[in-house]
């Protein structure tokens, strides 16, 4: 079991995969002007299937793949079926911007992943295409299609922004009245690659009482313990919408998370830098006793929530980075 210096049991890790990605939306990172990272940094398989069996070991037992676009990595589907049968692993869950997931979608049931996040801001193409940067509501639409077809459970995540995607907030709402999926609106974070703050203009009490105009009878639902997410019901909906104070960051007391980014820094909060890169420690030759030491040492030093984390970044003198190179 991985313990915290606060006293929080650690059993969950997001690993990013990649840094790439097929869009480019714009609370994530800039349009251009944002460099890969070099290959010979990214996280190998191997190193990937090493680090999550040592932290399986340990404790580990739901792990989230993240990116960067986890299905533009070519070797992602043979890492995914390696990584499935680790002995340990209770949950196997991924997060996708859905443009390129579609056809893969069989074997993902196949090894037993039983629920995927999905991005989605906007229903309408126009809005879809600023958001995004690029088209492909189609095949995001597809790929929602296919995942419900196959009985795999479907969470959408949309970013809320203020002159964005607002209009979008009531018709994915809807989605839930057919459809048995769980649609979540997302405070927007700083992490967008530009060094801009963001000005949170919809946080989630607001967008909370904007549901609540168009559905009266909401009503809070029960939550899982170390959820992020507050989910309401709306009587006679298949589905249910969720609010996620990602930027309030209302939710750190019951953090359950460790990250893994694509270069292989482990960072124990999301709003932090990350000290300790396991991929370059594995390169380096260390064994998997001397690694384990290192995470429970780091593990010990996670901050107490998302704003001590970012106090400790700002005097650092260091930035939020894109999303992509964490994982979100
Ligand atoms: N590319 C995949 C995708 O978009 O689903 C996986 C990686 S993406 C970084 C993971 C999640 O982070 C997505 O749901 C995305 O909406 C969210 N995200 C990215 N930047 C964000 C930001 N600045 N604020 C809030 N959520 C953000
Ligand atoms: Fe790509 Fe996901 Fe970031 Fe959008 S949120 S640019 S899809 S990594």
């Amino acid at each position: 079991m991985i313990t915290d210096g606060h006293g929080r049991t650690i059993n969950y890790l997001r690993l990013a995969v990649t840094d790439r990605c097929n869009l480019r939306c714009t609370y994530c990172m800039p349009e251009s002007g944002l460099d890969w990272t070099p290959r010979s940094e990214l996280i190998t398989t191997p190193e990937m299937l090493r680090i999550c069996t040592l932290l399986i070991k340990m404790g580990i037992d739901k792990i989230r793949i993240t990116g960067g676009e986890p299905f533009v990595r070519k070797d992602l589907l043979p890492f995914l079926h390696a990584l499935s049968v680790i002995s340990g692993l209770q949950e196997l869950t991924i997060t996708t911007n859905g443009l390129l997931t579609a056809p893969f979608i069989p074997e993902l049931k196949k090894m037993g992943i039983r629920s995927v996040n999905l991005s989605l801001d906007s229903l309408d193409q126009d809005r879809f295409i600023a958001i995004t940067r690029r088209d492909g509501l189609a095949q995001v639409l597809g790929t929602l299609d296919a995942l419900l077809a196959n009985g795999i459970a479907v969470k959408i995540n949309a970013v809320v922004m203020e002159e964005r995607n607002i209009e979008d907030i009531i018709p994915l709402a809807e989605l839930t009245q057919s459809l048995p999926v769980s649609v979540r609106f997302i405070e927007e974070m700083p992490f967008n690659g530009t060094m801009q703050n963001v000005s949170l203009a919809w946080n989630s009490q607001r967008i909370l009482s904007h549901l609540k105009e168009r559905f009266p009878t909401l009503k809070k639902a029960v939550d899982e313990s170390h959820a992020t997410a507050l989910n309401y019901d709306i009587p006679g909906h298949k589905g249910r919408v969720g609010l996620i104070p990602a930027y309030t960051r209302s939710f750190c007391g019951s953090c359950n998370r460790l990250r893994i980014t694509p270069t292989g820094t482990l960072r124990t909060c999301l709003y932090e830098a990350g000290q300790l890169n396991l991929k370059d420690r594995i390169r380096e030759g260390y064994t998997d006793e001397m690694l384990a030491r290192l995470v429970r040492n780091a593990v010990m030093k996670k901050p107490l929530d998302g704003w001590a984390a970012e106090r400790g970044l700002i005097a650092n003198n260091l930035a939020h980075q894109s999303m992509a190179t964490i994982g979100g």
